[in-house]
């Protein structure tokens, strides 16, 4: 039985982690694209390549005490590293402050990480690394187990079907010629269902809303024959987040 104390902790727990979560993803969308190692070299700047102390690299404190600027050459940092990890801790502590179980909080924050590094990947222009789409399809399908466990079977069936219409929906971006690599492509419809299997989990029949608006953008784009607008990718992971944060409050 879950008491208000354990759901206070869980989104206290769950902020700081989201916060935490936010600087990583902002190394793994700069290094990933570029094929760089996420762990090694250590944070550095990257214009005097100064390594960064620990007081240096606290989420959003430190750009917030530095003024936006490397402590060593004084060179700009792009606030949005901060905003990354402020949304990240907002989401993260949305979820666990509102979803059903705070068993399901653990998936659903990771799909919530690999829904945003594929966004902001998306934005820079850059191609998103297969692995981040098959990570997020595994981590979704970790709800299988939450399910079971707790009882509660009949958000499977929606989560099958809506991530069927994100399957569907991202078959209409390869068909425009969005994703063109058969390995991009494979990640890509991996990444959709579990996007969509998340959303359907937790937002039921809400969870269509992925499918519907991502297949609408997709018939947009094929209409005014923009077959590799940047950002395309980003709108339809904005849609999941909503999907999934709004389908959590409203389903409380
Ligand atoms: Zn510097």
């Amino acid at each position: 039985m879950e008491t208000t104390a354990t759901r206070v902790l869980a989104t206290v727990c769950s902020g700081t982690l989201g916060l935490l979560i936010g600087s990583f993803l902002n190394v793994v969308v700069y290094r990933l694209p570029r094929g760089e190692s996420v762990v090694h070299p250590p944070s550095h700047c990257t214009v005097c390549q100064t390594r960064l102390g620990t007081l240096e690299n606290v989420p959003v404190a430190s750009w917030l005490v530095l003024r936006g600027r490397c402590l060593h050459c004084k060179a700009p940092i792009s606030p949005r590293y901060p905003l990354v990890e402020l949304l990240t801790g907002a989401l993260f502590a949305a979820l666990a402050l509102s979803l059903p179980t705070v068993a399901s909080v653990a998936p659903l924050d990771a799909v919530v990480a690999g829904v945003l590094a594929t966004a902001l990947i998306d934005l820079d222009g850059l191609e998103v690394p297969p692995s981040i789409g098959w990570a997020t399809l595994a981590c979704g399908g970790t709800l299988v187990a939450v399910s079971v466990a707790t009882s509660d079977p009949h958000r499977l069936g929606w989560a099958a079907i809506d991530a069927g219409a994100a399957i569907a929906a991202c078959g209409l971006h390869i068909g425009t010629g969005r994703i063109a690599r058969g390995d991009l492509q494979a990640a890509a419809l991996a990444s959709s269902a579990g996007w969509g299997f998340a959303a359907g989990w937790v937002a039921q029949g809400g969870g269509l809303a992925i499918g519907v608006v991502w297949a609408l953008l997709a018939l947009a784009g094929w209409l005014r024959g923009e077959g590799a607008r940047r950002g395309m990718i980003a709108d339809a992971g904005a849609v999941s987040i909503v999907t999934i944060v709004a389908g959590a409050i409203a389903t409380r």
